[in-house]
């Protein structure tokens, strides 16, 4: 066994658990190193404190002087927990979190020190942040860009840095960051649910949208990671023989969670606590070493932030009990990948889920309302859907032979179906009293009912109804949550404004009541959108077949989906809701496809290194130790030897045919990669990596995977998967 590899198991055998102090009210935790309103009352001017609010709710502005007393309150706080420094936090489209600190510390011109932040430094900074991606708009001799405050999401303390959330925009005023479009995506389905949901009921003056994620994750030992070159550098395992038990036995699924586990989850838990990320539920999850954490939800851009902090949460605390996280959407082949479930629905100033049934018909008709719309628009925009949720991790969760396809569809549940069934057959135009009695009793008087039985859940399904949201699952874990929920915002918003004008059209035109134009409107939409439900398995081959026949797309990798973010009727979409113009997202798909290509590109280096530097010597060393066998046996037998020795006969040559198909492979891979970077245009460039350099991966790891299980294990370098994955 090489030296590392002993090494690592060695020490991950004999962790000692981290102890760890939890007998702390977990509910007086929560927030503690947050500016919420309750520190925001306690260090502001009661005039402040209503400006930030009003910013919060409404959007309005903070003027300087309000700012100057806003950051003042906030250094108070900050000082008094022990925050030496303070960062403007944002999210570029790397797709984690930046920040860039600055002391609070001041020198003045006679010598004197003091701490120092005021309302200029909470507002705008400009950091010097040239070398995040940016898709050509700016050029990095003229790399001015600038972060500003965002007052819906509350400042915090992390570490010993007061954080300030931000959005990132050039100076020019295109969006370089996730949430920039966020926000505009969510003021946009604000404006357009709130004018429908006043359909309903008159004191509606504002909708949010609401996230509450569910992020997947494996934990595991940091020394075993550490001698895996392949999973230190990308983030999962390129080759590994699958081990004789892997999660055939559903022995993990919801079991007892390991000790080790349990206590980074519990000194995560309260972390995420402090920083305000209400953090509800935790379990194991289907493969080994894999668990799930989720919140309660939150309005989504607060909802977006969390994750994105408590991944980096997740990142510290697992360092310190000796874990390394793999957020890879795949890090092992052969067992479950991890995701990241994005639920998502409505809510009304006024306290309503708009995607809830209610108790009377007509709150189920707003009900049935913003579940067709969204329905519809998942429909109309399903490439949009599928483009949103693309990446390089993904494309092993979407469309790869051990995942679901890469179909958009929507799963609501047989009850459900069998309201909009009814729905669709009333007759046209205005509805008799009979009818819609009968139309009440049958359609709307049966949905609360739907809310005892929630049990007929499909875990195939990328986008299910569940009871009184909608949970978008084929998002990938490593994802931000920013890029899905900003689509989806966006195409609901369009699809809401479409369904207002067409419902007051027929009130106008055709003197229809409220509620018949409404019933209307939504029979013709069950209709058009038919083809996007599906309750079946998801996963079988079957679907596929009838998923082509509906005419859904199937992209099976990266670059294909992301084309749908380009294509006119998207950039129409941005650009009519005023989400992103054309510049901003031709940018971001050139950033995408230079991310998938680099991914791709780093992936084909290691595993070529591995295979060359670890793989191929190692069974050279055992073929060696084979011949000089076979020679001895040769010395001792003579003639007889060949038939004394033939097993070792056939081992030999079969090592010597995977070594040259190892060789010959890497050759022709690299060879493609050459090529592949000649190519000037991004996605010509990432499709070639896609289609010529990708598919060597499989082909090398398969005769490296072989070797595995003939050389001796005591030579091999690399942690087997049985010890990534069984090592508590
Ligand atoms: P499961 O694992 O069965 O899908 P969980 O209970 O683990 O379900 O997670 C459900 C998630 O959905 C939680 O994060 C929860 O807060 C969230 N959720 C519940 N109601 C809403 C809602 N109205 N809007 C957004 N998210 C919601
Ligand atoms: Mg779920």
């Amino acid at each position: 066994m090489s030296k590392l590899r002993f090494q690592a198991l060695f020490d991950a055998q004999n962790r000692k658990p981290v102890s760890l102090e939890d007998n702390l009210n977990r509910s007086q935790l929560f927030g503690e190193n947050v500016f919420n309103k309750k520190s925001m009352r306690q260090y502001m001017t009661p005039e402040a404190f209503e400006s930030v609010m009003n910013a919060m709710e409404f959007g309005h502005k903070i003027d300087r002087k309000t700012a100057d007393q806003v950051a003042s309150a906030m250094k108070s706080w900050a000082l008094k927990k022990g925050a030496t420094h303070y960062t403007h936090w944002f999210q570029p489209l790397t797709g984690s979190t930046a920040e860039k600190h600055d002391a609070f510390l001041e020198v003045l011109p006679n010598g004197e020190a003091l701490e120092k932040f005021d309302g200029a430094q909470l507002v705008q900074q400009e950091p010097d942040a040239s070398s995040f991606p940016n898709g050509g708009i700016r050029n990095t001799f003229e790399a001015r860009g600038y972060t500003a405050w965002d007052p819906t999401s509350p400042a915090f303390i992390y570490g010993t840095a007061l954080c300030i959330p931000t959005i990132f925009v050039a100076y020019t005023g295109e969006a370089l960051d996730n949430k920039t479009p966020l926000l505009k995506s969510l003021q946009a389905v604000d404006e357009a649910a709130t004018n429908v949901a006043k359909y309903f009921d008159k004191n509606v003056s504002k909708v949010i949208a609401t996230l509450g994620w569910e992020q997947e994750y494996f934990l595991v030992d940091s020394a075993l990671v550490n001698s895996r070159p392949d999973i230190l550098l990308t983030g999962r395992a390129l080759l590994g023989h699958s081990p004789a038990k892997g999660q055939q036995l559903d022995d993990h699924y919801f079991g007892s969670i390991p000790s080790r586990a349990m206590n980074f989850m519990r000194e995560l838990e309260l972390e995420s606590l402090k920083l305000g990320i209400p953090v509800k539920t935790r379990h194991n999850e289907v493969a080994p070493n894999q668990f799930e954490l989720a919140p309660i939800f939150e309005e989504a851009n607060l909802a977006v932030d969390h994750n994105s902090l408590i991944m980096d949460v997740m990142g510290k605390v697992a360092e310190k009990h000796n874990f390394k996280v793999l957020f890879h959407e795949k890090p092992f082949a052969g067992i479950n990948g991890s995701g990241k479930h994005n639920n998502w629905s409505l809510a009304t100033n006024t306290g309503v889920n708009l995607l809830s049934p209610g108790k009377t018909p007509m709150k189920n008709l707003q009900f049935l309302t913003f579940f067709i719309n969204t329905i519809k628009a998942v429909h109309d925009y399903e490439e949009l859907v599928r483009a949103s949720i693309a990446s390089a991790g993904n494309d092993h969760r979407l469309g790869a032979n051990e995942a679901p396809p890469a179909i958009i569809s929507v799963f609501i549940g047989k009850q459900l179906s069998d309201v909009l069934d009814e729905l669709e057959n009333i007759t046209n135009g205005k509805l008799s009293p009979e009818e819609k009695t009968e139309l009440k009793l049958n359609v709307v008087g049966k949905i609360p009912e739907i809310l005892l039985d929630n049990t007929d859940r499909n875990r195939t399904s990328p986008f299910a109804f569940t009871g009184n949201k909608f949970e978008f699952r084929a998002v990938g874990s490593s994802a931000n949550c920013a890029p899905p929920m900003m689509i989806l915002n966006a195409i609901v918003t369009k699809q809401l404004i479409e369904f207002k004008t067409a419902v007051d059209k027929l009130i106008d035109e055709k003197d229809m009541k409220k509620d018949d134009a409404i019933f209307n409107v939504l029979r013709e939409y069950v209709k058009l959108s038919k083809k996007i439900r599906f309750e079946g398995d998801g996963y079988s081959q079957a679907w596929e077949k009838e998923a082509e026949k509906r005419g859904l797309s199937n992209h099976k990798t990266t670059p294909q989906a992301l084309q749908a973010k380009v294509s006119k009727k998207a950039i129409q979409l941005f650009e009519e809701l005023n989400i992103m113009n054309k510049v901003e997202v031709e940018a971001r798909h050139e950033i995408e496809l230079d991310e998938y290509t680099l991914k791709i590109q780093i992936e084909s280096r290691v595993l070529g290194d591995i295979a060359r530097n670890h793989i191929i010597p190692t069974a050279v060393r055992y073929q060696n130790t084979l011949i000089k066998n076979v020679e001895g046996l040769k010395n001792i037998f003579g003639k007889e030897f060949e038939n004394i020795a033939k097993e070792q006969l056939i081992l030999v040559k079969d090592i010597s045919e995977h070594i040259s198909k190892i060789n010959a492979k890497i050759t022709a891979m690299v060879d493609e990669r050459k090529k592949a970077n000649k190519l000037e245009h991004a996605e010509e460039k990432a499709f070639a990596y896609c289609n010529k350099v990708r598919p060597y991966f499989d082909e090398i790891r398969y005769h490296c995977d072989k070797l595995e299980v003939l050389v001796d294990d005591e030579l091999w370098p690399m942690t087997k998967y049985r010890e990534l994955l069984f090592t508590r």
